[in-house]
C-alpha cells in the first residue's frame, strides 16, 4: 500500500493497521457534514443509538438546530458551524459528507457557492481523510444521470446532462465530487465510498424547499391547491428517510467503493403522487397546474440490483406507508408557523 506522488512518498493511513469499522460496541468517532439538514439529522440520530461519537459539521444554510435540539446534551453528540468550502482539522475514524443544498430552490439560490461547496467542501473532506485515514462516504445523487436516456438507471450509466444550465451547479458539481472521490481513491490509497440518492422524503424535510413531497403534503395540510408542474405526467420514485440511512450506513460499513443507487424502485407519475398525498391527508384536496421548470428530468427510478447484491440492502417502507410518518411532523410545523405569525 505504498502510493508514489511526484512530490512525496505517502503510506495511505487508510490501509495501515485500521481498526475494522462497522462494529457497533466500539467507540466510532463520526462526522456527519451537513448533519443537521433532513437526511444528515436522520444518520445522525441512527449513529448516536448504535453508541458512535458524532461531531456534525454544518453551515446552517438549510439545515436547522431544530433537527438536532433533542441531542443537545448529549456527550456523545458535537455540533460545530463551520463552512465545509473552508479547510478543518479533526480526528474521525469515518466522514460522511452530506453538505450541499439539496432541493433546486436551495441550489439555485447561490449557484456559485453549490458549486464551491461540491468542488472545494468535497476536496477539504478527501483531505482530511487522506491525513487522519479515515474512510470517506460521499452522498452523489442520481441527478448525475441527468435527463437519462437509460431507464431504469444502473450504476454503468454515464448519465445525460446539460453543463450549461440552471441544475448544473447541482448535477455536474456531484460528478465532480465523484471523480474527485475516485482520485483520492487511486491516486492516495483514501477509502471511498458513493453513494447516489434518488428523490427521498420524510420527517424534517424543509417545508418550503420546493420539492414536489414536501409541496403538496404542505399545500394539502394549509388546503391549497397542489401544484403539478408540466401535465404531471412525469415520473420519480420515493424514498422513505429511514430507508436511505439505513443504505448509506450498510456503504459505509461494508467493503465495496460504488458507486451504489439507493433509491426505491416504485415509481409514480405526479399526478399519482398527488392522488396518493389526497389519499392520506384530504380527500376534498385539489390539484393546480403550473409550466415546469427547465431541463427538468422526464423519468427517474433506479435499478438497485447493485446495492441488493453487494450491500444485502433494500427499501422497505413504500410510499402508501411513508408519507403518512410526515405527516404529523408536518403538521406540527405549520401549525407553529402560523402561531408565530399571528393566524
Ligand atoms: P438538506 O438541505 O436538508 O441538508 C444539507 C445540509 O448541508 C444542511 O444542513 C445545510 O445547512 C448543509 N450545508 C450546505 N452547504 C454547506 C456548506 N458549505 N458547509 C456546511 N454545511 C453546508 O438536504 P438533504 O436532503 O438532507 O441532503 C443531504 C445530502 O444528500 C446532500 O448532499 C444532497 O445532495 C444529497 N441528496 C439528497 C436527496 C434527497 O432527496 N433529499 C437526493 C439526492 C441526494
Ligand atoms: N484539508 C483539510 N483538513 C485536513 C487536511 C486537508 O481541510 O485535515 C484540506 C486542505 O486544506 C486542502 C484539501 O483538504 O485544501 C486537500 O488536501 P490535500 O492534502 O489532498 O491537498 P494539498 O493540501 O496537498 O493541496
Ligand atoms: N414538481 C411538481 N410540483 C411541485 C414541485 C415539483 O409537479 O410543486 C415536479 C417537478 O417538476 C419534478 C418532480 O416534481 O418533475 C420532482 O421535483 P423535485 O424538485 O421534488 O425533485 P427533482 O426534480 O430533483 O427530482
Amino acid at each position: 500500500g505504498v502510493v508514489h506522488r511526484s512530490d512525496e512518498l505517502v503510506v495511505p493511513r487508510a490501509r495501515v493497521g485500521r481498526v475494522p469499522v462497522g462494529v457497533s460496541s466500539r467507540r466510532l468517532r463520526v462526522v456527519v457534514t451537513g448533519g443537521a439538514g433532513f437526511v444528515g439529522s436522520h444518520l445522525v440520530d441512527r449513529l448516536i443509538e448504535r453508541g458512535n461519537d458524532v461531531i456534525v459539521i454544518d453551515n446552517f444554510f438549510t439545515g436547522r438546530k431544530e433537527n438536532l435540539v433533542h441531542l443537545f446534551g448529549n456527550h456523545r453528540f458535537e455540533l460545530v458551524r463551520h463552512d465545509v468550502v473552508e479547510p478543518i482539522l479533526l480526528e474521525v475514524d469515518q466522514i460522511y459528507h452530506l453538505a450541499c443544498p439539496a432541493s433546486p430552490v436551495h441550489y439555485k439560490y447561490n449557484p456559485v457557492k453549490t458549486i464551491k461547496t461540491n468542488v472545494m467542501g468535497t476536496l477539504n473532506m478527501l483531505g482530511l481523510a487522506k491525513r487522519i485515514g479515515a474512510r470517506f462516504l460521499l452522498t452523489s445523487t442520481s441527478e448525475v444521470y441527468g435527463d437519462p436516456l437509460e431507464h431504469p438507471q444502473k450504476e454503468t450509466y454515464w448519465g445525460n446532462v446539460n453543463p450549461i444550465g440552471e441544475r448544473s451547479c447541482y448535477d455536474e458539481g456531484k460528478r465532480t465530487a465523484e471523480t474527485l472521490a475516485m482520485d483520492y481513491h487511486r491516486g492516495a490509497g483514501v477509502e471511498v465510498r458513493i453513494a447516489r440518492i434518488f428523490n427521498t422524503y420524510g420527517p424534517r424535510m424543509c417545508l418550503d424547499d420546493g420539492r414536489v413531497v414536501s409541496n403538496f403534503v404542505a399545500q394539502a395540510i394549509r388546503k391549497q391547491p397542489m401544484t403539478v408542474y408540466g401535465d404531471g405526467k412525469q415520473t420519480r420514485s420515493f424514498q422513505y428517510v429511514s430507508d436511505l440511512v439505513n443504505g448509506l450506513m450498510a456503504l459505509m460499513d461494508g467493503e465495496h467503493v460504488g458507486p451504489f443507487n439507493l433509491g426505491n424502485p416504485g415509481e409514480f407519475t405526479m399526478l399519482e403522487l398527488a392522488e396518493v398525498v389526497k389519499e392520506t391527508i384530504d380527500p376534498s384536496a385539489t390539484i393546480e397546474f403550473r409550466p415546469n421548470t427547465a431541463d427538468d428530468p422526464h423519468m427517474r427510478k433506479p435499478d438497485i440490483s447493485k446495492a441488493k447484491e453487494l450491500l444485502n440492502w433494500e427499501p422497505k417502507v413504500s410510499l402508501r406507508d411513508g408519507l403518512p410518518r410526515m405527516v404529523s411532523d408536518f403538521r406540527n410545523r405549520i401549525l407553529n408557523e402560523d402561531e408565530r405569525k399571528g393566524m
